[in-house]
């Protein structure tokens, strides 16, 4: 259980980007690429087990079966032709497959126009189980594990992005049916959205009860939201969905509605570009484009020592390469110049305890971090409150020493997981 109640009086006040009116309407759309990159973000399958190979065909919205395992498929952003299916590394070095296709003009597949007169869970599972916004979104339509309550985010998780805020302004009603379908679909007693001040009457009318959050940072996360709207504290090592609450965020309920109402499963993905000059403009852009595709579209130009980063400034992580294609639940890219970045220390902590007013979760960060740089990860689980944790970043923002701490905390609930899958395998 989670040792102390939530909320440090020491946490910064940070406050989240808050859309105005004349920026609703506007969004940039980046052309098609010539190539998309899929990503399998499972593992990484062995060429002999693969069902499509390099040199095959295939449509927009098509189902690709990666192997014989029923929950091993992709859906193509693209027509075109499979270029190249490789091993790939991800975040935290998470073992991945990726599937380049050369892109044409696209032909709509009508695998699930044809499977879908009505809406139902099996189909949704079946064609819509990663939308974009939100690559996991078959967990909250799981009928093993029904939801009382399913709150859909209307409020970016990080500083500076406003794609969810973007969505609710403007795609009503896609939202509006996305949340009929969620509803016809898991039969939860409420649907709650969760919205800013700026957006309570855009989400009024959506057929979801409207609450407020207000904009401060990190009272957008998942955790936070339990805590202020729905009066519950998720205990330690169990997640929002253990208590029965299902999050969700506004862009895929609004996808979910769009590809009932038109009969295609939506490729494009809203996101928001922080320029390095702290400016920022929301873009659609197909699932799987590289990242250089949509500097190009935007003028933006990189020098030697820039960094890009997936994600706001909070919880982003940095990818290496301008290949790197956006992904289902990329909300951002944040381009930083060299000189603006603030480079990590690996100068020992100075427990001056900092992390420790900040943690709104009040994880012994300063405690935490001894264990976690030296690897020691089920003791940090047992002794300093490891899993406690709701991933806002805060730790890493005022630490004084600029040890990374919050990608030392999610390496470590990565290979904490890791080594419990091994031992229960074992077992
Ligand atoms: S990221 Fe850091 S500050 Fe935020 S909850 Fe986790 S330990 Fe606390
Ligand atoms: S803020 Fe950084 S230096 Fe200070 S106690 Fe926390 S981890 Fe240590």
């Amino acid at each position: 259980m989670i040792k102390k109640p939530f909320f440090s009086l020491g946490s910064p006040k940070l406050g989240y980007q808050v859309i105005a009116a004349s920026e609703k309407d506007s969004v940039q759309k980046i052309p098609l690429p010539s190539e998309v990159t899929l990503l399998f973000e499972l593992h990484q399958i062995p060429n002999e087990a693969l069902k499509i190979r390099p040199g095959d065909e295939v449509k927009t919205g098509q189902k690709l079966k990666l192997t014989d395992e029923e929950d091993e498929s992709l859906i193509s952003t693209a027509t075109g032709k499979i270029q190249e299916i490789c091993d790939f590394t991800g975040y935290l070095n998470r073992p991945c497959t990726s599937i380049i296709i050369k892109t044409t003009e696209d032909i709509i597949d009508d695998g699930f126009s044809k499977a879908n007169e009505t809406v139902s869970a099996e189909s949704t599972l079946e064609f819509l189980s990663s939308l974009p916004g939100d690559s996991s979104f078959s967990s909250i339509i799981n009928p093993d594990s029904p939801l009382y309550t399913i709150v859909i985010n209307g409020i970016d998780k990080d500083l500076m992005v406003t794609a969810n805020q973007h969505i609710v302004g403007t795609e009503t009603e896609d939202l509006k049916k996305g949340i009929d379908c969620l509803r016809r679909i898991t039969n939860p007693n409420n649907v709650v959205i969760a919205v800013p001040p700026n957006l309570v009457s855009k989400a009024e009318g959506l057929g979801a009860e409207v609450q407020v959050i207000q904009p401060i940072y990190p009272n957008g996360l998942p955790e936070m939201i339990m805590q202020n709207v729905m009066e519950k504290t998720v205990p330690e090592g169990e997640n929002c969905e253990d208590l029965g609450v299902g999050f969700v965020n506004a862009e895929t309920v609004a996808a979910l509605g769009s590809a009932y109402n038109k009969g295609q499963i939506p490729v494009n993905k809203t996101l928001t570009v922080i320029k390095s000059d702290g400016s920022s403009i929301n873009i659609k852009a197909r699932i799987g484009t590289p990242v250089k595709a949509v500097l190009d579209a935007l003028d933006i130009t990189t020098a030697s020592g820039d960094r890009l980063v997936f994600g706001g400034p909070m919880t982003g992580t940095a990818i290496y390469s301008e290949d790197m294609p956006i992904l289902p639940d990329t909300d951002a890219i944040m381009v930083q110049d060299s000189s603006q970045i603030v480079r990590c220390a690996d100068t020992p902590c100075v427990n001056c305890g900092e992390c420790v007013r900040a943690c709104p979760a009040n994880v012994p960060v300063n405690m935490l971090i001894r264990l976690l740089e030296n690897g020691l990860y089920e003791e940090a689980v047992d002794q300093y409150d490891l899993l406690s944790c709701i991933e806002c970043g805060l730790c890493a923002y005022v630490c004084s020493a600029r040890i990374p701490v919050f990608h030392y905390i999610m390496l470590g609930k990565y290979e904490f997981d890791r080594i419990k899958s091994a031992e229960e395998s074992n077992v």
